[in-house]
C-alpha cells in the first residue's frame, strides 16, 4: 500500500479493497513509529483524521468517492486547519489553534480526503535545512545526519519515508522544490495566483504560492486538480476556468524545446548534481526532445534581490504577532510597549528577527530607494530574462538545487551560504513562474539529486507532461530510503 500511487489508492478505496479507516490507521501506525526519529510531523490527531476517515467511507458507500476521497495527505504547519495546532514552525504560535480552514485545506476537505497530521517546517518558512523550526530539525529519511531541505522540509521528509500518500508545501524561494530535490521526492511551484493564499499564513506575499508534493508527477497533478482554483478572499488569487492538469500526461515529447540556461550550469554547482542533471538532459533527448542553450543573465541578482524584497514583505507579515489577539504573550512586561517587546523577542527565533530587522532597514525612509526600489526594478529584468527566453524554447531544464543534502550544522554559521542553496530557485518566484523538481539520480554521498523543470505562465500542464514522461522512462521517482 505504501508505495501506491494516488490513483491506484483511489481505486482500491472505491473498489473497497481497503477502507479509509484501515488505510488512515495503516498511517497513523508508521508516523507513532518512525516520527520520533524523524520528526518530520508537528502534529498528528489521530481522533480527527480517523472521524474524517469515517465520513469518506461512508461517502465512498454512497457512491460519492472522488480521486482523493479517502487518502491520508500531510499538511505542511503553515496551513491553518480548524481544529488543529497551526504553528507555523513557532514558538509565537505555539498554542494557537487555528478557528477556520485555509482555502487549500477547504478543497482538500471538498474532495474528502483525510488531513493525517501537520508537518514541521522552518520557522515561518525562513530556511533552507528545517534547522530553524522551533520544533526541532527534521531528519532526512535517506540519511539521519543529513538535513530534509527547507522549508517543506517536514513535507518532503514525511513523502519520502511514506508516512503519508503525498502533501502540500509552500514555496516562496524555492521552499517546494529545494526539500523535494533533497529528499528525492517530486514537488510543483504553481505560477502565482494558482492556489488562494487565503489561510496560508505569510511570509513574502508577493512570492508566497502553496503547491503539492508527492512520489510522481501523475500524483502532483492529481493534487493540484484538487489545490488550485479561484478564491474571493485571496485578492491575487486568478479567476481561470478550472483545468485538468493530467490532461497532457501521456503526451509524447516530440519535438520539446528544452532550455538550459548557462547561468545554471556555471561555477558554484556540484559536479555529481551537474553529472545527474546532464544525464537526465540525454534521457530527455531519447525521448525525442531538443535542447537549445539560453542565457538568463540577470538570474544572478536573484538571491540579492530576494533578499531585499522578501524580508520587507516579512517585516510587515509579521508585524501583527503582538501578543495581544492570539499566539505566544510573555509572562512578565511592564507596560504595553514592553509586552509587545518582549513578546516579539521571546516569540521570534534568530532567523525571523535577522529577516524583520533587514526587511524594516530596507524598507526605511533613507533606504527605500537604494535597496527597495532597485530590487524592485532587478526584479522585473529577471522576469523579463525568461519571456526572452521563452521565446526560443518550451520549457526550461538545470538544476533544483546546487548540491545534495548537506549534513546538519554545515551551514548554519554562514546566512549567506545557507541562503545560496536557493540559487536556482528564486528567480522563478520573482517571475511568478511555475516550477517543478523531481529525482533524477544520486550524489557522491548517496543523497537525491533533483531536475528543475521550469514553465512559461500557466504551463502545468506541460511540465507535468514532461516529468511524468521522463518518469516512465526511469525509476529515480520508485526509489526509497532503505532501513527505515
Ligand atoms: N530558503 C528561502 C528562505 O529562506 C526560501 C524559503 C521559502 O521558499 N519559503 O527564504
Amino acid at each position: 500500500m505504501f508505495e501506491s500511487s494516488l490513483k491506484q489508492l483511489g481505486d482500491a478505496l472505491r473498489a473497497k479493497k481497503i477502507s479509509s479507516v484501515e488505510l488512515t490507521q495503516l498511517y497513523l501506525d508508521k508516523i507513532s513509529k518512525l516520527n520520533p526519529e524523524l520528526n518530520a510531523f508537528i502534529t498528528v490527531n489521530p481522533d480527527i483524521s480517523l472521524a474524517q476517515a469515517r465520513d469518506a467511507d461512508a461517502r465512498m458507500a454512497a457512491g460519492k468517492g472522488e480521486a482523493l476521497t479517502g487518502i491520508p495527505i500531510a499538511q505542511k504547519d503553515i496551513f491553518c486547519s480548524k481544529g488543529w495546532l497551526t504553528t507555523c514552525g513557532s514558538k509565537m504560535l505555539h498554542n494557537f489553534v487555528s478557528p477556520y480552514d485555509a482555502h487549500v485545506i477547504q478543497q482538500f476537505n471538498n474532495a474528502g480526503a483525510i488531513n493525517i497530521g501537520k508537518t514541521n517546517m522552518d520557522e515561518f518558512a525562513m530556511g533552507s535545512s528545517n534547522e530553524t523550526s522551533h520544533y526541532g530539525t527534521v531528519k532526512n529519511p535517506w540519511n539521519t545526519e543529513n538535513v530534509p531541505g527547507g522549508s517543506s522540509g517536514g513535507t518532503a521528509a514525511a513523502v519520502a519515508a511514506r508516512l503519508c500518500a503525498a502533501a502540500t508545501g509552500t514555496d516562496t524561494g524555492g521552499s517546494i522544490r529545494q526539500p523535494a530535490a533533497l529528499c528525492g521526492i517530486s514537488g510543483l511551484k504553481p505560477t502565482y495566483g494558482v492556489c488562494s493564499r487565503f489561510g496560508m499564513i505569510a511570509f513574502a506575499s508577493s512570492l508566497d504560492q502553496a503547491g503539492p508534493m508527492g512520489r510522481s508527477a501523475e500524483d502532483l497533478a492529481l493534487l493540484l486538480n484538487t489545490m488550485a482554483g479561484f478564491d474571493e478572499r485571496d485578492s491575487t488569487s486568478l479567476q481561470r476556468d478550472k483545468e485538468d492538469y493530467t490532461r497532457d500526461l501521456d503526451k509524447p515529447l516530440n519535438g520539446l524545446r528544452i532550455g538550459l540556461p548557462k547561468e545554471f550550469f556555471a561555477e558554484g554547482l556540484s559536479n555529481d548534481v551537474a553529472q545527474a542533471v546532464e544525464a537526465a538532459i540525454g534521457e530527455y533527448k531519447k525521448l525525442g526532445a531538443t535542447v537549445v542553450d539560453i542565457s538568463l543573465p540577470n538570474s544572478k541578482l536573484s538571491v540579492p534581490v530576494y533578499y531585499v524584497l522578501a524580508p520587507a514583505e516579512a517585516s510587515s507579515n509579521l508585524s501583527r504577532f503582538d501578543g495581544v489577539r492570539y499566539g505566544y504573550r510573555a509572562s512578565e512586561y511592564d507596560d504595553l510597549a514592553d509586552m509587545y517587546e518582549k513578546s516579539r523577542a521571546q516569540g521570534f527565533g534568530e532567523e525571523v528577527k535577522r529577516r524583520i530587522m533587514i526587511g524594516t532597514y530596507v524598507l526605511s525612509h533613507g533606504y527605500y530607494d537604494a535597496y527597495y526600489l532597485q530590487a524592485q526594478k532587478i526584479r522585473r529584468l529577471i522576469a523579463q530574462d525568461f519571456t526572452e527566453a521563452y521565446k526560443h524554447c518550451d520549457i526550461i531544464m538545470g538544476p533544483t538545487a546546487p548540491s545534495t543534502a548537506f549534513k546538519f550544522g554545515e551551514k548554519g554559521d554562514d546566512p549567506v551560504q545557507m541562503y545560496l542553496s536557493d540559487i536556482y530557485t528564486i528567480a522563478v518566484n520573482l517571475a511568478g513562474l511555475p516550477g517543478m523538481s523531481i529525482p533524477c539520480g544520486f550524489g557522491d554521498n548517496d543523497m537525491p539529486v533533483g531536475l528543475q523543470i521550469i514553465g512559461n505562465y500557466f504551463d502545468e500542464a506541460r511540465m507535468l507532461n514532461a516529468a511524468h514522461q521522463y518518469q516512465l522512462a526511469t525509476d529515480w521517482h520508485n526509489r526509497a530510503p532503505q532501513g527505515l
